[in-house]
């Protein structure tokens, strides 16, 4: 009698989810060739390497890319070792970035996952994630291109383009909201943004700078998460501030945040003065729309030129009539800086940017030309009448271009930590 041969047993289901595959819209012409470079090193070499995140995003939308970074299975020592222009870096995780010339890189990262309760408890037990706390801690671990694409913060955020095949790879719907043109999280909006309360000012710059419309759902837990922003690293928060303001759009975010309620948890000053709606409130509206008007011309401001825009309402407000100006003026800016870990050398600008302003709209120039942050002051000073729809005085567009900022820099000796220790 012969045995029948055990039949082997069928394979194990892949868990992998299958992804959608679009053909691209892309022309080849638009992405960075030294990104396509870095793919086609990496795919020769058998490791899978697509384009993601904005890159992606800004080519199937239309906008013009910013940067391009890949995501690959190749290991960062495994990238080092095929790139000679390559620096591993990154402690907590580590990345390759890939030098170009004039300064360019092209950022390589390994596909990672977010780590699950067994990664957590295997990497430090004593910091363990317990259930009410979502914030992510704890250092992502390599994973697979779908576990790669569901970490990402928004569906169109987590599109994977394989720029040979010239596809869309897409694991998490986000297709459907590039050409809805939507931002949706991925996953839960609730649970995404307590993880990381930074992507509700993600939401908003994309939505402002993209012309995109918010998901209901995702802009409700906007708001009902908008308080754990108070909970995210400062430093971080100053950053978001600062990228809503340089993105071309500053007008449309400050709104929407302030809309949202998000501006109330970050800038209360602010948001209370627009709040009150004193008559000089709304000029906030007209200095955010010079500021976009200067980035469309390509003459962005310095960011403390920007901040000194942002928050001249507020400081007037409380200056003017104020018993004592500067220690008005110091009680106010402490507050913001304390809100987001504003540097003191920023500060200190803002406030000299603010008083040189407030005396060019006194009209008197004294001796302000020949003080190197003259164009600085001069520039805030026309974000000011363009608010107020004040003529612009002659010397504002006859001073010659960077007259003031060429002058050589009095270079500020760094202080010794140890004086006398010679
Ligand atoms: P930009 O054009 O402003 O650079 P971006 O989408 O490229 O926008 P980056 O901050 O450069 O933003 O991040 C690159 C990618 O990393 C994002 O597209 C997204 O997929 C992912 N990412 C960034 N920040 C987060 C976050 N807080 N949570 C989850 N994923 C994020
Ligand atoms: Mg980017």
């Amino acid at each position: 009698m012969t045995r029948m041969e055990p039949a082997t047993p069928p394979p194990e289901p892949p868990n992998t989810p299958e992804p959608e595959v679009y053909d691209a819209e892309v022309r080849p012409d638009d992405v960075d060739p030294d990104a396509l470079k870095v793919i086609r090193r990496l795919r020769r070499n058998k490791h899978h390497a697509y384009l993601v995140g904005g890159g992606v995003r800004d080519l199937l939308l239309g906008a013009k890319p910013k940067d391009f970074d890949i995501a690959t299975s190749a290991r960062p020592n495994e990238v080092r070792a095929l790139f000679r222009n390559c620096r591993v870096i990154g402690r907590r995780f580590r990345l390759a970035h890939i030098l170009f010339a004039g300064g360019k890189i092209i950022e390589t990262a390994t596909f990672r996952r977010d780590p699950t309760e067994e990664d957590i408890v295997e990497d430090d037990e004593s910091r363990r994630r317990d259930d009410v706390d979502l914030l992510i801690r704890h250092d992502n671990v390599f994973g697979e291109p779908w576990e790669d694409a569901m970490r990402r913060d928004f569906t169109i955020n987590g599109l994977f383009y394989d720029s040979e095949a010239n596809t869309v790879i897409d694991y998490v719907g986000g297709m459907r909201d590039i050409r809805g043109r939507v931002v949706r999280t991925i996953g839960q909006p609730d649970v995404r943004f307590r993880e990381d309360p930074v992507r509700i000012l993600r939401a908003i710059k994309f939505s402002a700078r993209l012309d995109l419309g918010i998901d209901p759902e995702v802009v409700e837990a906007m708001v009902a998460q908008r308080e754990e922003l108070a909970r995210a690293a400062r430093p971080r928060l100053l950053e978001e501030i600062l990228r809503l303001l340089r993105g071309g759009a500053a007008h449309r975010s400050f709104w929407l945040m302030w809309e949202l309620g998000a501006l109330g948890v970050l800038m209360p000053q602010l948001a209370m003065h627009l709040d009150d709606d004193p008559p000089e409130a709304r000029l906030l509206w007209g200095r955010l729309d010079a500021i976009d008007t200067l980035k469309r011309a390509g003459a962005l401001p310095t960011d403390a030129v920007m901040l000194a825009a942002l928050l001249l309402g507020p400081i007037e407000e409380a200056v003017d009539g104020a018993k004592d100006a500067t220690r008005a003026y110091e009680a106010l800016m402490q507050e913001v800086v304390d809100g987001l870990a504003v540097p003191r050398r920023l500060k200190e600008r803002v406030r000299t940017l603010v008083g040189a302003s407030r005396r060019m709209r006194g009209g008197k120039l004294g001796a302000l030309p020949r003080r190197e942050y003259f164009d600085e002051a001069a520039t805030l000073f026309g974000i000011e009448c363009h608010a107020r729809g004040e003529r612009r005085p002659d010397w504002l567009d006859d001073r010659p271009a960077g007259e003031a900022v060429a002058r050589p820099r009095t270079r500020t000796r760094r202080r010794r930590r140890h004086p006398g220790a010679e």
